[in-house]
């Protein structure tokens, strides 16, 4: 199944938000077989791939649920990339993930994303989202920016 995470924040004097290349992924996610959600934020990204105890294949997260034990997996759909987000206010779609066994049913923003100014080029390069907000300065447009009102949806690819 591919489940498409799709972001939403309002962007003071700021466009193309994206997490760095590197970025660590954390989700909270709900078993495929026994439908219990680990309470913990459970983390994977682009860079790590993980062989599948089942078959020949790797995958970016390959986890054993702790309730019922069956092996599920995630992955960065290879056919999708990650997008800027650029439509503030509205919600845009950031990542496409193929998933085996699991839902992912919630994804908390941290560190570190990038963006720029709006009219400006001004290059944030260590935005940290933790707080679900940022706020700093664009010293080129001498004019504040921000992050604010952060909000994530899931949903079924076709
Ligand atoms: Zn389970």
């Amino acid at each position: 199944m591919k489940l498409a995470l799709y972001f939403k924040a309002d962007l003071e004097n700021v466009t193309d938000l994206v997490p760095a290349e590197d970025y660590e992924w954390h989700f909270k996610i709900e078993c495929g077989s026994c439908h219990e959600v680990d309470e913990n934020w459970i983390s994977f990204n682009r860079q790590d791939e993980y062989d599948m105890s089942n078959s020949r294949g790797q995958a970016n997260l390959v986890m054993r649920c702790k309730f019922c034990k069956r092996e599920s997996t995630a992955q960065f759909d290879p056919s999708s990339k990650v997008t800027s987000y650029t439509d503030s206010g509205k919600f845009q779609k950031l990542a496409v993930f193929d998933v085996r066994g699991l839902e992912l049913v919630d994804f908390a923003p941290r560190d570190t994303w990038l963006a720029k100014g709006t009219e400006t080029d001004t290059r944030f390069d260590d935005i940290d989202l933790l707080e679900g907000e940022w706020a700093d300065y664009d010293e080129t447009a001498g004019e504040p920016v921000g992050i604010t009102n952060i909000e994530v949806q899931f949903k079924k690819e076709k």
